[in-house]
């Protein structure tokens, strides 16, 4: 039988960071196929990017096909002198298991396997499919990936009924707290042209910098929703303001700046640039100038509604956990705006907290808690 602790450890191992697979997926593949999993290593790449290797294993012909879908790669391990024990040893310690990807996320890849072979050993092969979807281009630029794979699901004809992404979503315990939808993101740029002069003579040139602090002013004094019934409030962010001016007697001809927008389901891409637009128009015709605008979007917001399948999952972690979880679309982005344009999915993994940070770690109670959990959902999913 597979220990979820010992693959976990086995997957740590390989220094995985993207697009790096470090054997990773390998070790995934060496776990799956004496199981009767078919497995495609699917290897993307784009003009200018690194070749990304992608894995696409399933058990089962038949629908439904229940897939866990997730990353193998993993973020740099930053200042290595600053962990308590070897980012890539996997070492056990205090009841810990330390390392990169602990908590985001191999160990929850590990109770996928351990959850799905527990599973097939109770109760034999299920009545539909069992997949994963896992990729090495998540923590990345994400476009040689999950997308990818998707669409080379669907031009082979196969479909993915239900699925849950084992990022990191709980909080102090795992199942205490899931994620059924994410908000969107969207990054805006703006330029604010004036003319050059003399700092000594203002009035002969078109100053930009007053006319993007009134800008960034209005832009801020924006309150954008109260929420929704799944979302919290959407935020915006200024993440930059640049002059570059290295004079003190010149007034510059132009200045840019930045800001992130996370937004819930009461808005749009569209919605949204209309809005700022719309600020932008007001303030040019207050001050005159030029206000050039663009933005780039990183993901939509969606939400996988309560429902049969949500109700699935709160009912396998009240079975495992004792308690009830909480649903949230807190956080930032994940895989899971990829796929929900396939099938219903949620977020299910381990605690957060040390995701991304030095001395990354997971609780070997939760890393056996979340196999369990996994197991269960498929028992409840075929069992209907
Ligand atoms: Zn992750």
């Amino acid at each position: 039988m597979t220990d979820p602790i010992i693959l976990s450890q086995a997957l740590i191992r390989c220094p995985s960071v993207t697009p790096d697979d470090a054997g990773a997926l390998g070790v995934l593949e060496d776990a799956l196929k004496p199981l009767g999993f078919v497995c495609h290593r699917l290897r993307f790449e784009a003009p200018n990017t690194d070749p990304v290797e992608n894995l696409y294993a399933r058990l089962g012909d038949s629908g439904p096909n229940f897939c866990f879908a997730g990353h193998t790669d993993v973020v740099p391990v930053g200042e290595a002198s600053g962990w308590r024990h070897d980012p890539f040893a996997a070492d056990i310690d205090g009841g810990m298991l330390w390392g990169r990807g602990a908590s985001d996320m191999k160990c929850a890849i590990a109770a996928f396997v351990a959850g799905l072979q527990r599973y097939i050993e109770k109760n034999g092969k299920p009545q539909g499919s069992i997949s994963l979807l896992i990729t090495g281009d998540e923590e990345g630029i994400a476009i040689n990936g999950t997308v990818k794979v998707l669409s080379w699901l669907k031009e082979r004809g196969e479909k993915l009924d239900h699925c849950i992404v084992g990022e990191p979503t709980a909080v102090a315990k795992t199942g205490d707290m899931i994620k059924i939808g994410r908000r969107g993101s969207m990054n805006f740029r703006v330029a604010v042209r004036g003319t050059q002069g003399h700092a000594a003579y203002p009035k002969r040139s078109l100053n930009p910098i007053p006319i993007m602090a009134d800008l960034i002013a209005r832009i801020c004094a924006w309150r954008l929703d109260e929420g929704s019934e799944h979302f919290e409030p959407s935020t915006l962010a200024f993440t930059t303001v640049d002059v570059g001016n290295p004079t003190v007697n010149v007034t510059p001809a132009e200045i840019r700046a930045g800001f992130n927008i996370r937004f819930n389901d009461l808005h749009t891409p569209d919605s949204l640039m209309r809005r700022i637009e719309e600020i932008a128009a007001e303030v040019k015709a207050t001050h005159g100038g030029e206000i050039g605008i663009a933005n780039s979007v990183s993901g939509v917001s969606f939400v996988t509604k309560p429902g049969p399948f949500i109700g699935l999952l709160e009912q396998a972690i009240t079975h495992v956990t004792g308690t009830k979880t909480e649903l949230s679309t807190t956080g930032g982005t994940s895989d899971a705006r990829f796929i929900k344009d396939f099938c219903p999915v949620a977020e299910l993994g381990l605690p957060g907290v040390t995701m991304h940070k030095t001395d990354e770690c997971a609780a070997l109670t939760d890393i056996e808690s979340l196999t369990r959990i996994y197991e269960t959902v498929l028992e409840l999913y075929f069992a209907q």
